[in-house]
């Protein structure tokens, strides 16, 4: 069947280790993205080492997938010496291309004469054409662009340029523009402009009286008082309207966030990408869409962030979740299967089970447990953090997902 796009639109998977990465691929993702240790917008020692990052490209390329390195920390000028050091470090790594927010970041690399394609952050608010060639000028091969832009001035933006586009699809969103905010850094002390964003918008806050210190008086709202927190950004929706305004890749937001919210948003995105290009009727696949995007954890979503809560009350903003995520599936035979476990199983549950889509093909299902088995002994429940060994009522393959209902 022709394809409706001659582009390959892209899903760009977050990648917060490698367990996340190799189940974002085996769930779809054109492309990964993650940051090593050091100037990128999460920066923790739990990100990539060197070897990790060699390890993750190689596994992303053996998949035919793209990997995406982000130095997208913004430099004060005692960053400069130690970024050309870590430059020096990973140059040797093949990339498909380095995500960058700070104009030094980029000459710092084109200086090392780095050949790795350049893209630039959604945190450079990029919102016009004039912009965008402003960039190209400059080496910049990909904009994310600003959240704050609208699908109109996507359209608009799109008549001026060839220049490759990507956007965040779905996500956390922040009421931050373009993510700059000192809230963190000023009650916390934690730089969100460094990747190390405490989220105090998403608190609960109450109320102290100057001298009656640890009385604190609740702020009593019927729909909760997250006053100053976002909704999350879910286009799925919409997902065409985007294609054909001339996005060229679908960012999902979520490198702290569980390796299964990567594959379910992931194989998500993919199928409604794939029914876009193979022209497949896809209303009957809409409520699956929401019903799996529901059941990983969220704010309540919007599909546009300049009207979260146009024409209906504040309706708080408060954590939803409604499945917990058990374990994967590392290997299996007929009878049995390997789950590393994230949660404790206990014979007699009744689990789901998701797949990869692949050629429009859903196989999620539903299985009973019926024996467990850790270290050669038969148990009634499998702690976290072990590798069971567990008979379902039927087959279950590796890369399967296993989570249970709330
Ligand atoms: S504190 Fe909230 S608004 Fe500020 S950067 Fe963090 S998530 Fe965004």
């Amino acid at each position: 069947m022709a394809l409706l796009t001659d582009k390959n639109i892209e899903v760009v998977a977050p990648a917060g280790n490698i367990e996340k990465l190799q189940f974002a691929i085996h769930y779809g993702a054109h492309a990964v993205y993650f940051g090593g240790q050091q100037f990128n917008l999460r920066a923790t020692t739990k990100n990539f080492s060197v070897e990790d990052i060699e390890k993750a490209v190689s596994y992303a390329h053996n998949h035919q997938v793209k990997a995406i390195f982000l130095l997208n920390a913004f430099l004060h000028e005692t960053d400069i010496q130690p970024v050309k050091e870590y430059i020096r470090v990973i140059k040797h790594i093949p990339f498909d291309a380095i995500m960058v927010s700070d104009p030094g970041m980029a000459l710092l690399l084109q200086e090392a004469d780095s050949t790795c394609k350049l893209h630039l952050s959604t945190q450079m608010s990029t919102l016009n054409h004039l912009a965008i060639q402003f960039w190209q000028k400059h080496g910049i091969a990909r904009i994310v662009l600003a959240r704050e832009t609208t699908l109109d001035e996507i359209k608009m933006i799109r008549d001026y340029t060839n220049c490759e586009l990507e956007i965040f699809c779905h996500g956390a969103l922040c009421i931050a523009y373009s993510g700059r905010c000192l809230l963190s850094r000023y009650l916390t002390g934690r730089d969100a402009n460094q990747g190390n964003c405490a989220h105090p918008c998403r608190w609960n806050y109450s109320l102290v009286e100057e001298k009656r210190p640890g009385n604190h008086l609740d702020i009593a709202q019927y729909n909760g008082t997250e006053i100053l927190s976002s909704k999350d950004l879910c286009l799925i929706q919409r997902i065409n309207e985007y294609i054909q305004a001339g996005v060229d890749a679908f960012k999902i937001e979520g490198r702290m966030k569980s390796l299964y919210y990567v594959a379910n948003t992931v194989r998500i995105y993919r199928h409604a990408i794939d029914c876009y290009n193979n022209g497949i009727d896809s209303s009957h696949y809409k409520n699956f869409w929401t019903n799996e995007l529901d059941l990983v954890s969220h704010r309540p979503y919007t599909d546009d962030l300049f009207h979260e809560f146009a024409n209906q009350p504040f309706e708080g903003v408060p954590y939803i979740k409604k499945a917990l995520f058990m374990g994967y599936c590392t290997e299996s035979d007929a009878q049995k299967s390997i789950i590393k476990t994230f949660n404790p199983i206990y014979k007699g549950d009744n689990l789901d089970i998701i797949y990869p889509i692949t050629n429009n093909s859903i196989r999620d299902t539903g299985a009973i447990v019926m024996d467990i088995e850790v270290d050669g002994k038969k148990c009634e429940m499998a702690q976290p953090n072990t590798y069971a060994t567990v008979v379902f009522d039927k087959p279950v393959d590796r890369w399967a997902i296993v989570r249970k209902r709330l």
